[in-house]
């Protein structure tokens, strides 16, 4: 049986334990948090741009001449992540462009990004993500010769789309 004495110690160690744990869950959310703010933008994919912005020989009868956007060769299924919180926009097949299923995203700081070529729409139309989080998965749809991703920016300010490998860093 605890005497009297011995149940306040219990007591104190008890409670002692609460607030370190209540800290140490403060402080992780801390260092998430500015982790959050200083990291600069999640590239969608990681891996070797097989086509990068700009003129270029069409790959495939029909393409275009000018890229506007960056191809990464990527196997069926990988996922695809929303670089920068936003909105899903449109998740749709591509018939006439050749995209095949295609996704854009608005994103709350303005830009827009699309993917083209995909097998799976993980989010949907009107959904809200947060950076980071899977969007979709990479596939062989519509005008494309081997399984890859097109990813493409659009610049907020100019409407015009632009070399995403001047925003994101693709290898590491
Ligand atoms: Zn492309």
């Amino acid at each position: 049986m605890l005497t009297h004495h011995a149940k306040n110690i219990l007591n104190t160690l008890g409670s002692a334990a609460l607030t370190l744990a209540v800290l140490a869950v403060l402080l992780v959310l801390i260092i998430k948090t500015l982790r959050r703010i200083t990291r600069g933008p999640i590239a969608p994919i990681r891996g070797k741009v097989t086509s990068h912005f700009g003129k270029r020989n069409a790959p495939v009868a029909g393409a275009s001449t000018y890229h506007t956007g960056v191809d990464f060769a990527a196997e069926v299924g990988t996922p695809v992540k929303a670089p920068w919180p936003g909105k899903v926009t449109k998740a749709f097949n591509d018939k006439s462009y050749g995209g095949g299923y295609t996704m854009v995203m608005e994103h709350t700081n303005g830009y827009k990004t699309g993917y083209c070529h995909l097998s799976e729409f993980v989010a949907h139309e009107g959904d809200t993500v947060r950076a980071g989080k899977t969007i979709c998965r990479t596939g062989n749809s519509g005008r494309s010769s081997r399984p890859h991703l097109h990813f493409s920016v659009t610049d907020p300010t100019t409407g015009q789309k632009i070399n995403p490998e001047t925003i994101f860093n693709f290898t590491t």
